[in-house]
C-alpha cells in the first residue's frame, strides 16, 4: 500500500478541521452549558449532537465487534461514498476503478467530484477478475469499488478474488457490504486488521429497516477513519438518528428475525417465479432482492405498474438486459407480485 499521505489529497492532509463546542468540551460532567449559542428552551430538541456519536458508536461497537476508532458514521452510505472522494481523488487527476455493473452512486459522486471513473464489465455470472481490476488501474488510481452482494445482481463477489484484489492493490479498495446480513459470506469487517487498505461499507438502510433515519457506516483503520472525520459535516448525523440507531442495536435480536424472515420469503419467491412464464433466467441472490430475467422487462414493469405494483427496471443497464430487480417484500405482497405475473400475457 503506498502511504495513507499519498492517497490523500494534499489540501485534506493539511487541513485544519473546524472545532466545534461540543469537540472542545469533552471533559467532566457539567450542568450548564453556555458555549454553544444554543437555546435553553425545547428540551431535548435545543442541543447539538455529539459530534462523535460516542455512545452509538460504543455500543455498536459491540455487536460489530471492532472498537470504535475503526467506525465513521455518516448520513446514510451515500455521505461516505462522497467522502472518500474528496478526502482520496484530486479532480480531473485522480481515477477509481469500479466492477460493472453496480450501485449508481460510486459514478454519480466520481461525477459531481470530477474524479474519472473506469469501470470493468463483470462476467456473465457477474463475477469479477482481481487481475483485470488492477490491469484497468494505474499510478493514479486511488480507489476501487466492490460491492458483495452486489447490486443489482444480487450474488456474493467471489472471496479468493476480494482478498488478491485486497492485497495485490495499492490504494484503497472499498467493499460495500449493504447487503451483507442476507449473505452467508462472513463479513470482510473481521479482516479489518489484515488490511490497511480496506473500507467495507455497511448501512442501517437494509436488514435494520432504518432506510429513513439516514445512518451509514464505513469501517477501516483509525487513521482512514480520521481523515473521515477531519472532513465531514460536524453534526452529520442529527440526535434523532442518533438515538434511533441506539434504541434498534437494544432490539438486535428483531433484525436477526427480520433477516431470518426475508431469506425464508426470497426462496418462496424464486421458486414461484421459476414457475412463471414470464420468467427466463433466475440469477442466484445473496441479498433481499433478486435479479430475474424475464420476456419483455420494458412492458412487464409497465404491465405491474398498472397493477400498482413497483419493480425496478435494470433493462438499460450493463449485463442486465430484459431483467427487473425484484425487493423481498411481506408475505401478503409478495404473494400480490406473483399473481399479477400470473395474469400478464
Ligand atoms: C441501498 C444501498 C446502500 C445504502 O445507502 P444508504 O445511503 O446507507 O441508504 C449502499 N450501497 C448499496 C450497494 C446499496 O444498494
Amino acid at each position: 500500500m503506498r502511504t495513507l499521505q499519498e492517497l490523500t489529497r494534499p489540501n485534506i492532509w493539511s487541513l485544519k478541521p473546524y472545532s466545534s463546542a461540543r469537540d472542545e468540551y469533552s471533559g467532566a460532567a457539567a450542568s450548564v452549558f453556555l458555549d454553544a449559542n444554543e437555546n435553553p428552551y425545547n428540551m431535548p430538541h435545543n442541543r447539538y449532537p455529539d459530534p462523535m456519536q460516542r455512545e452509538l458508536k460504543t455500543e455498536l461497537a459491540k455487536i460489530k465487534k471492532v472498537s470504535p476508532e475503526h467506525i465513521f458514521l455518516g448520513n446514510g452510505s451515500d455521505e461516505a461514498i462522497d467522502l472518500v472522494f474528496r478526502a482520496f481523488c484530486e479532480p480531473r487527476i485522480d481515477n477509481v476503478v469500479a466492477i460493472d455493473p453496480t450501485y449508481g452512486m460510486y459514478q454519480v459522486c466520481a461525477g459531481v467530484n470530477d474524479v474519472e471513473y473506469r469501470k470493468v464489465l463483470l462476467d456473465e455470472n457477474f463475477q469479477f477478475s482481481a487481475d483485470k481490476l488492477l490491469e484497468a488501474s494505474d499510478e493514479r488510481t486511488k480507489l476501487i469499488f466492490l460491492c458483495s452482494p452486489n447490486n443489482p445482481s444480487g450474488n456474493d463477489l467471489l472471496r479468493s478474488e476480494i482478498e488478491k484484489l485486497i492485497r495485490n492493490f495499492d490504494g484503497l479498495v472499498i467493499l460495500d457490504e449493504a447487503y451483507n446480513d442476507f449473505s452467508e459470506a462472513p463479513s470482510f469487517l473481521e479482516e479489518l486488521d489484515k488490511y490497511p487498505n480496506l473500507i467495507v461499507l455497511q448501512t442501517f438502510s437494509k436488514a435494520w429497516g432504518c432506510a429513513a433515519i439516514r445512518l451509514g457506516m464505513a469501517f477501516a483503520s483509525p487513521e482512514i477513519i480520521g481523515v473521515l472525520n477531519k472532513i465531514k459535516y460536524p453534526y452529520n448525523v442529527n440526535q434523532l438518528t442518533q438515538k434511533q440507531a441506539v434504541e434498534m442495536l437494544h432490539r438486535y435480536y428483531e433484525i436477526e428475525r427480520w433477516v431470518r424472515t426475508l431469506k425464508e420469503e426470497r426462496g418462496n419467491l424464486e421458486a414461484e417465479f421459476a414457475e412463471l412464464p414470464c420468467t427466463e433466467h433466475l440469477f442466484p441472490s445473496d441479498a433481499n432482492f433478486f435479479l430475474v430475467r424475464v420476456t419483455d422487462a420494458v412492458n412487464i414493469y409497465k404491465y405491474l405498474v398498472g397493477e400498482g405494483i413497483i419493480v425496478r427496471n435494470r433493462h438499460s443497464v450493463s449485463l442486465c438486459g430484459n431483467c427487473l430487480r425484484v425487493t423481498v417484500g411481506t408475505r401478503m405482497e409478495n404473494e400480490k407480485l406473483v399473481e399479477a405475473l400470473k395474469r400478464y400475457k
